[in-house]
């Protein structure tokens, strides 16, 4: 295999079935394309209760500094309904310019476009005066539980520091070029219930219906608005996603009535200060709801799920530069800086590291016909290519 043609890295990726959380042979491939290069690597399965083993991949190049990670994930989605694809899902058939299969843009693509940048610039100028890792996970797509959280911990156990990180996630909305993600929203989920009195409709005296003062206090959850967002985040923002009595009949009064609700929130809260303004909205509201009703107070109970994950922004300016320059002078386009979307990976290694997000258009991820042009493959590994030759130039290292 020549490794500085992405075609052919991610070829050989797309072809291993690595469906969660099944390894499906690519950690096995991956490894070997960076045995060739020179990396050490070191395999590892975490287990947990109640969730599948996964296996990951922790591999290192270089022993000195400075220290550069890519993270990313082997593992892809189930391919659903297989009579709608219409290239084989891990055929890496290329029609029209575009190479289809699972994982293609999230994230074998990305992937493969570092593996073959690394390639060309160590072709081209020899090894950096310092170090790459690729911290490579089975266990994206599925829990998040057995994978680049355990795997940090594992690795800095080890001794391992980093100066910088990468992850290669499909961050383009439309074009190559498009979006530069130097942070996240985090996100919380909560679970409000009320209390009721079951009964006869016909009889609502000798009943509780849990249904207005849900109403009272769902509203007081989503108004007013959390915040108006500022410079380098959107507004936080709170969806209910269900409210429900579990009532089948339209002649009882329900016993109890259920709301869940997430928000996704900018860095005016952290998950603590969020959770205290939503329980002093609930207080004030049910307050609110006895005086103007003069019914009994609502009873209720709020409760947050378990691990919510912190909003963070990265301030390294010499990460952010070199890799907004690099995408400048490889598609001539200036990316946006970026915090919108859904939580990734990055919200674990920003505790150990600057990190930013950088990889494929993701239009496709997810769908049946998961595809990506062979241009955007050649486009996103030049960027890498000269994305590494700034950063470490920068520090000295070439
Ligand atoms: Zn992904």
């Amino acid at each position: 295999m020549n490794l500085t043609d992405p075609i052919q890295t991610l070829a050989a990726l797309i072809r291993c079935p690595s469906v969660t959380p099944e390894e499906g042979g690519a950690l096995t491939a991956l490894a070997g394309m960076l045995s060739e290069l020179g990396f050490a690597n070191d395999r590892v399965t975490f287990s947990d209760e109640g969730t599948p083993d996964v296996e990951n991949l922790y591999a290192r190049l270089g022993s000195e500094g400075p220290h550069l990670m890519f993270a990313g994930h082997t593992d892809v989605v189930p391919i659903g309904d297989a009579e709608a694809w219409t290239q084989g899902p891990f055929s890496a058939e290329i029609v029209d310019g575009e190479m289809y299969g699972r994982g293609a843009v999230d994230m074998k693509g990305g992937i493969a476009c570092f593996v073959s940048a690394l390639a060309r610039l160590i072709a081209r100028k020899g090894l950096p005066k310092g170090s790459v890792s690729l911290l490579i996970t089975g266990d994206e797509e599925g829990p998040s539980i057995n994978g680049t959280e355990k795997l940090l911990a594992h690795a800095a156990a080890k001794g391992e520091r980093w100066d910088a990180a990468v992850v290669g996630e499909p961050t383009n909305p439309d074009q190559l070029g498009d979006m530069i993600k130097i942070g996240r929203r985090g996100s919380l989920s909560g679970t409000l219930t009320v209390e009721g009195v079951q009964g006869h409709v016909a009889y609502p005296h000798l009943a509780d219906n849990p249904v207005p003062g849900m109403m009272a206090l769902a509203s007081a959850l989503i108004d007013p608005p959390l915040d108006a967002g500022n410079e380098r985040f959107p507004p936080s923002n709170l969806e209910i996603t269900s409210i429900d009595t579990g009532n089948t009949a339209t002649n009882v009064i329900p016993a109890r009535c259920t709301a869940k609700f997430n928000i996704r929130f900018n860095d005016q809260w952290t998950a603590e200060s969020l959770k205290a303004e939503l329980r002093a909205r609930l207080e004030r509201a049910a307050a609110a709801d006895v005086s103007r009703t003069r019914r009994d107070a609502v009873r209720y109970t709020v409760n947050f799920a378990d691990r919510p994950s912190e909003s963070f922004l990265t301030h390294d300016a010499p990460l952010i530069e070199a890799l907004s320059n690099a995408v400048s002078e490889a598609t001539g386009r200036t990316p946006a800086l970026s915090t919108t979307g859904g939580t990734s990976d990055a919200r674990f290694i920003k505790d150990y590291c600057p990190v930013v997000e950088f990889g494929l258009v993701g239009k496709t991820m997810h769908m049946v016909d998961e595809r990506v042009a062979v241009s955007d493959l050649q486009d996103l590994t030049g960027i890498y290519e000269l994305f590494l030759e700034r950063w470490f130039g920068k520090a000295g290292a070439y």
